[in-house]
This record gives structure tokens, C-alpha cells and sequence, in this order.
């Protein structure tokens, strides 16, 4: 199996630490909001990622965090004037929604920053014991110089990075930055300023730095050294950098041996971030399409990539998930009819090209996870199914064709079985029916679609401006 690997820029072949064992860690969402579907790309990819190595007989230990603790979460409890800790939990309760809706499997664990304090000051104690870190006034820095192959994750040269950095200090004035012995150092703990969450510490009461919580978190749950650690490609740099700087200075030993970036998912070529007001929340999307469609269209284009988010591409996700879904549908209904049999010669070769897509399959998945490929071998299945399996197939042949799809989509975490929920468009539709049905007097077809909507949890609203409908 081989895999992009960001600190060597090339595909390498994937060499567990430990035999037929996976140890993963994904950075996961700060929790302010609801999560946006560029948020999701990395869930997706990720929960892909490990499904395959399940697949291939690894035990994967996966663990995603969720940053609980951090200015705009802070901001956001100020505005509410509610306490952080219940911005973060609410969010962390529909984060967990969304994912559960997209396919997103439970993590091994789940770890929340602000449950792991304790350890990130032994980290930070550690790191001034070894002259990587000092104080100042009750903050905490890395001393970046100090770790010799600081932008070995990046490429960035480190002489570069302080002029660039020199020029930003003196141009915005940042505060705290005379206090530092080097401008490229960076926070570990930082004091609480007033109405801020704090916890004791040595230095000061405060609260830790964003890229501790993950050095901290991944030690924790997954030891010193683990074999892949994964995000979004804007987490390269700084925070992967600063992981990789915290972890080996302070453990002695290799962090992550396979670096993994998801590139971003845009909206008219721009990244979709929350700060820049471009973004659509899983939430939003749920409401006119299943989720499984955003999960399949997340797929059909390599993890690598950027990918530019339309309405285009979600339709054309829609139809290439309801081509699976139908095919699916009519193997179920022809199972039910079949009855068993020793397989013909040309069922036999039907067996073999099914075997062949399958292969297929997974070549694309050992080639950098390369969904877009696995992808396009369903579709080779699903046009195998259609025309190679009919009335007259034995139930044998049905178990394989429809068992290999099978597989082949629950690696993918694609559910094409899963409740259809009812779009937007399609009770428009029906109450617009029921609005001339009720024009021609015929009550009965106009109840008939009431009680239809009902049953799919839509409730119809009789007002004075028309027909109003919400979801139940
Ligand atoms: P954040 O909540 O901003 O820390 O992001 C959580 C995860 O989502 C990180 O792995 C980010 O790299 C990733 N992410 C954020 N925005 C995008 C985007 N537009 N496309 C792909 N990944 C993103
Ligand atoms: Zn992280």
C-alpha cells in the first residue's frame, strides 16, 4: 500500500510500527459552530483512509480531538454571555450529528482538549527542562532554534521565516512579541486574561496553546511515535510544524512517520473557512440532500486535490449514488425471486470479472487512496450487475455480484440502503399537486397527499399566504 507521505513530498510504502496495527491521529474541528462541509472533507477522507486499512485486516486505533478551548469559542460564549463550556459541548453534540449523518464512524477516542491539561503542562515542564522552552511573565515559548529540524514538515527555511516575520512584528506591532527571545518562538501557555477559562499551572493561571493539546492528545492515546497523522493542508504549517517541533523535542523520537493532507474544498476557487464568510455548514446542505450524496462527492475526487464545491457536482453526485442505489435495489429484488443453482459457465465468468472489478478496487485504494478510481470500479460493477444478472440468474450468482458491491461500498462508508429523506424539491412538488387537486375539488387525491407528506414527517399548514410546511 502506498501513501503520500507530506515530510518526504512522495509516495512511499506504507510500513506499519507495529505488524497488521494502525495507530492515526486526525486533528480535529474547533467547536464554536456548526461544522462547515469544507470541515467535513478531512472527517470523510480520513474515516475512508481508516476503513480501508480495516478492510486490509489492520486494527486501527484512530483518535480525533476536538479543540474545546480557543479565542473564537471564548468570543462566541462573550456574545451569548453563556460559558465557554457550554458553546463547546453544544457544538461537540452537533459536530458528533453531522459526522454520524455523513458515515463519520465513532473514533477509538475523542479526546477534548480541556480534559487534557494535566498532561500538557507535564509536556511543557518537560520542554523547559530540556532548554526548548522558557517563560516570560507567566507565558510559556518554544524556543523554535532550538530544534534543529524545525521546517523539515514545511520545506520552510528558517532564516526566511524570521525575516518575514520581523517585517510583520514591526508592521502590526504584536503584542508580546518583545517579550520573546526570538520572534519565530511560539506560545505553549499563555495567562487568562479577564473572563477567560483558566487552569493552574507553574506559570501562570492560563491555558495552553492550540498545538501542545495535539502533541499532548496524540501521545496520550497513541504512545511517542505513531504511524500516520492527518489534516487539512492549512494545518502544515504552522501546527503540524509545531507538533512535530514539541513531540520530538520533548520524546526524543520520530512523532508521526506518514504526514497526510486533504486539500481543500473551495467554493468559486476559494478555500470555504468560516472567517471568510464562504461556507455552507453541514447542517444547511442536510436540509436539501442527503448527506450520503456529500460524502460520495467528496469521494469522486482524489483526497489530495482541491475540489470546488457546486450545485452542478452535488446533482451529479445525486444521480451516480441513485445509478448504485438502483442497481442495488433490483439485485435485492432479484435475490428474493431466484432460487439456487450450480453457477452456468458464463455465470462462472461473470464471478471472474466481478473478482476483477474488485481487484481493480483495491489497486486504486493502494495507490494513495485513490477513491476517484474505487469509485469508477463500482460503477464497472454496478454495469456488470445490470447487465449480466436478470431473472434467469442463480441466487449464487446474486450473492457474489451483490455481495462484492457490498464491500466495495462499506469500505467507501457510502449507505445506499439508508431511508431516503424527502428534499425540498419534492414536497414543493407535492403540495403544489395538492394545490390543484384541491382547484379541481378533489379532496380525496388532496388528502391522500397530506397523509403521504405526514407519513415522511412533513407537516402541511393551511395559512391565509398559501401552504406552509416544516419538518416534525
Ligand atoms: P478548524 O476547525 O478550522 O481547525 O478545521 C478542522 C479541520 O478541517 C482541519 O483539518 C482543517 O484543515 C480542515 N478544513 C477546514 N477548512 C477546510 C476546507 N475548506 N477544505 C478542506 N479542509 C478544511
Ligand atoms: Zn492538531
Amino acid at each position: 500500500m502506498k501513501i503520500y507521505n507530506t515530510l518526504s513530498r512522495r509516495k512511499e510504502e506504507f510500513v506499519p510500527l507495529k505488524e497488521n496495527e494502525v495507530s492515526m491521529y486526525v486533528c480535529g474541528p474547533t467547536v464554536y459552530n456548526y461544522i462547515h462541509i469544507g470541515n467535513a472533507r478531512p472527517m470523510i477522507v480520513f474515516d475512508t483512509v481508516r476503513r480501508y486499512f480495516e478492510y486490509k485486516g489492520y486494527k486501527v486505533n484512530y483518535v480525533s480531538n476536538f479543540t474545546d478551548v480557543d479565542d473564537k469559542i471564548i468570543a462566541k460564549a462573550n456574545e451569548e454571555g453563556v460559558s465557554s463550556s457550554e458553546i463547546s459541548e453544544r457544538f461537540i453534540k452537533e459536530a458528533r450529528k453531522d459526522m454520524a449523518d455523513l458515515g463519520v464512524r465513532e473514533a477509538t477516542v475523542h479526546p477534548k482538549a480541556t480534559e487534557e491539561i494535566d498532561g500538557m503542562i507535564e509536556m511543557i515542564k518537560t520542554l523547559i527542562e530540556k532548554g526548548h522552552a522558557y517563560e516570560k511573565n507567566g507565558t510559556v515559548y518554544f524556543r523554535t532554534r532550538s530544534f534543529k529540524d524545525y521546517g523539515k514538515l514545511s520545506k520552510k527555511n528558517i532564516d526566511e521565516l524570521e525575516a518575514g516575520h520581523r517585517d510583520e512584528s514591526h508592521a502590526l506591532k504584536v503584542s508580546g512579541e518583545d517579550e520573546k527571545e526570538d520572534p519565530l518562538d511560539f506560545v505553549l501557555w499563555k495567562p487568562k486574561k479577564e473572563g477567560e477559562p483558566y487552569w493552574e499551572s507553574p506559570w501562570s493561571k492560563g491555558r495552553p496553546g492550540w498545538h501542545i493539546e495535539c502533541s499532548v492528545m496524540s501521545k496520550k492515546y497513541l504512545g511517542d511515535e505513531i504511524d500516520i497523522h492527518a489534516g487539512g493542508e492549512d494545518l502544515i504549517f504552522p501546527h503540524h510544524e509545531n507538533e512535530i517541533a514539541q513531540s520530538e523535542a520533548a520524546n526524543g523520537k520520530q512523532f508521526a512517520r506518514y504526514w497526510m493532507h486533504n486539500g481543500f474544498l473551495n467554493i468559486d476557487n476559494k478555500k470555504m473557512s468560516k472567517s471568510a464568510g464562504n461556507f455552507f455548514t453541514v447542517r444547511e446542505i442536510g436540509e436539501k440532500y442527503p448527506l450520503m450524496v456529500i460524502r460520495f462527492f467528496m469521494l469522486s475526487g482524489h483526497y489530495r486535490g482541491p475540489i470546488n464545491f457546486s450545485e452542478e457536482l452535488i446533482k451529479a453526485a445525486s444521480n451516480g449514488l441513485a445509478r448504485i442505489r438502483t442497481a442495488v435495489e433490483r439485485l435485492d429484488d432479484l435475490y428474493k425471486k431466484a432460487v439456487s443453482a450450480e453457477l452456468t459457465d458464463a455465470e462462472k465468468e461473470t464471478v471472474d470479472e466481478a473478482e476483477r472489478m474488485s481487484k481493480a478496487f483495491d489497486a486504486a485504494m493502494d495507490d494513495d487512496f485513490n477513491t476517484a478510481d474505487a469509485i469508477t470500479a463500482v460503477f464497472e460493477l454496478v454495469k456488470l450487475a445490470n447487465t449480466k444478472v436478470d431473472e434467469n440468474s442463480s441466487k449464487e450468482l446474486i450473492e457474489v455480484v451483490k455481495g462484492t458491491i457490498d464491500v466495495l461500498l462499506d469500505v467507501l462508508g457510502i449507505d445506499v440502503e439508508e431511508e431516503k429523506e424527502m428534499l425540498d424539491e419534492e414536497i414543493e412538488n407535492l403540495i403544489a399537486q395538492r394545490t390543484a387537486a384541491r382547484k379541481e375539488r378533489n379532496f380525496k387525491r388532496a388528502d391522500e397527499i397530506r397523509d403521504e407528506l405526514l407519513s415522511k414527517g412533513i407537516i402541511l399548514e393551511d395559512t391565509r399566504d398559501g401552504v406552509k410546511w416544516k419538518r416534525a
